[in-house]
């Protein structure tokens, strides 16, 4: 045998590089299913559905030489590669940049112990290859979102006229932050369901009984598998949701977990669909005026400019990243993660429907879990482990930027200036969740405070020394300047309260 070419379970592109270009004379697709992968975190139940759905169908329809171990032949993934290195004996194995760091660190070693050569291409499924990433990260101070989005649609040309933007503006982030308002979203589109076949049905069953303990449920398992249906959600999203995509993007609420957002991650990150096509969709809908200008813009900067920075951050700052916790926090996660259950309407519905669906949108996973986790001041491995299980789309390289940079602030505002605080106030203005909520988010030190609000409160004191003249936070530091010692006295004790309610899932 020539090459053996890895496939990995987010690396299901119809048109992979490496099996596009291989000779199957001579060289085989390689693929494996292990419990390894499924367990090092506590997957939700429909992330591992995902996987192994969306691999068996891959395998099903590739018409190359394959070899394809199911479940239960090898604990993990060097072990499995291992054994066919030594039986197989190609002369190089060949794979595309995983996701995740530990894997590829892994395999690295798996061949190093067989003295078989590893070539790893970058995927070009991404469209800024990370040797781009390194020329423009090189020699700035700062790794700026905008000025990194800017020069990336420059470069490709996408939404751009005459090297000018699109519609006369690079950002209409002003125009994509309004709340519904008191009448809510309305009557929204249902997303397209896809409903499980027979493959995704054995699958079903085999999580089931393989993993019963494991956090989510199944019943609504309705995510695209195929390629096909990638590009059949892609369709549905552009035809009925992404006209009202800009303007509601950081809203919320109750019992609707979807809105109009596309709910395309997880076939993005397991390669379905093309990142290119779905925006060039997203462009078209603007063209034929079906859609307006700051939906297409702010759906593009999601992921020309947000999906393509992280995974550029990823492999610049790995693995260092995975140890960073400059706040120095030192909670554990709160059992309410796992389960949804508390009084704060805002986690109940949060985390309610991520264990119903593995999905929350971008402003629940950072202004209300991850929030109220920064807040409350977990250990960011902690939220990282728990993000990286608990949705259908996590994959590591755009999880923990997003976790442990965006929303945690534990690595000290390499990716995000500032950290991203506010009280309940700000989950009031965005959502309906207090309307129904026990807390008053007006309250920082009673009974019924609002365990955001005291606990935001609370984060500005502790990180006082660190934030108070941050250019950013200046005005928030002011609104703190005016609470007298009394006060700040009954929110550190009512700090400590919540913490102690948190811990023992009282709260
Ligand atoms: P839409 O709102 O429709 O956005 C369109 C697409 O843009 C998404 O499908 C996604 O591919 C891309 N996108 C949007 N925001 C981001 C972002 N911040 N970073 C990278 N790509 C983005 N996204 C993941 O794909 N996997 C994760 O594991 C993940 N973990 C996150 C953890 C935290 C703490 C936070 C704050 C965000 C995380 N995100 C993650 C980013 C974002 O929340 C999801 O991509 C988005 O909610 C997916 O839903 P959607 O497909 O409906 O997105
Ligand atoms: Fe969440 Fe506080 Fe609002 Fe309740 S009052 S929903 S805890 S922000």
């Amino acid at each position: 045998m020539r090459d053996l070419i890895v496939v990995l379970g987010d690396q299901l592109d119809p048109a992979h590089a490496l099996i596009a270009d291989m000779d199957p004379e001579q060289d085989r697709v390689w693929m494996a299913e292990v419990d390894d992968e499924a367990t090092h975190v506590w997957s939700h139940k429909a992330r591992l559905v995902l996987f192994l759905s969306a691999m068996r169908h891959f395998r099903d329809d590739l018409d190359r030489p394959l070899i394809y171990h199911e479940l239960g032949a090898h604990p993990d993934l060097a072990a499995a590669l291992a054994a066919d290195l030594t039986q197989h004996q190609p002369q190089r194995v060949r794979l595309l940049k995983p996701g995740d760091w530990r894997v590829e660190q892994s395999i690295e070693q798996t061949c190093r112990d067989a003295g078989i050569e590893l070539v790893v291409d970058d995927d070009p499924h991404f469209i800024c290859s990370l040797a781009d990433f390194e020329a423009w990260a090189d020699g700035r101070k700062r790794f700026l979102l905008e000025d990194f989005y800017r020069w990336l649609r420059k470069r490709t040309g996408i939404l751009m006229r005459n090297r000018e933007p699109a519609g006369g503006r690079w950002n209409y982030d002003e125009d994509n932050r309004a709340s519904f308002g008191r009448g809510g979203p309305g009557k929204l589109p249902p997303r397209q369901r896809f409903d499980p076949d027979a493959t995704t049905q054995s699958v079903i069953d085999l999580v089931e009984a393989r993993w019963p303990d494991h956090p989510g449920e199944l019943a609504d398992f309705d995510w695209p598998v195929t390629p096909a249906q990638a590009q059949q959600a892609l369709d549905d999203f552009v035809e009925h949701r992404l006209a009202g995509f800009g303007a509601h993007q950081d809203a919320m609420w109750t019992d609707a977990a979807f809105l109009s957002h596309s709910t395309l991650s997880a076939a993005l990150n397991l390669k379905l669909i093309d990142p290119r096509s779905v925006m060039d969709a997203a462009v078209q809908a603007w063209e034929s005026g079906h859609a307006p200008i700051n939906a297409v813009e702010g759906f593009v900067r999601q992921i020309l400019g947000w999906r393509e920075y992280v995974r550029g951050l990823y492999w610049r700052d790995m693995p260092q990243w995975l140890d960073e916790n400059r706040l120095d926090a030192q909670e554990a996660l709160p059992p309410m993660y796992w389960t949804g259950q508390t009084e704060m309407q805002c986690m109940q519905q949060a985390v309610g429907q991520t264990l119903r669906y593995g999905y929350a949108h971008h402003i629940q996973r950072l202004m209300i879990t991850g929030l109220f986790g920064l807040l409350l001041g977990v250990r960011p491995r902690e939220v990282h482990a728990w993000y990286l299980a608990i949705y259908v789309d996590a994959v590591e390289w755009v999880e923990l930027p997003n976790t442990l940079g965006m929303s945690q602030h534990a690595d000290g505002g390499r990716m995000a200036s500032k950290p991203y605080v506010a009280s309940g106030q700000y989950v009031k203005r965005m959502s309906n969740y207090c309307d129904g909520c026990r807390y008053d988010p007006g309250d920082a030190t009673t009974d019924q405070a609002c365990p955001m609000t005291t606990l935001y409160w609370d984060f500005l004191a502790r990180h006082e020394d660190r934030f108070a003249d941050h250019r950013r936070m200046r005005f928030q530091y002011r609104h703190y300047a005016r609470k007298n010692s009394g006060e700040r006295a009954a929110i550190s004790r009512r700090a400590n309260t919540v913490r102690k309610l948190a811990r023992d899932g009282q709260l």
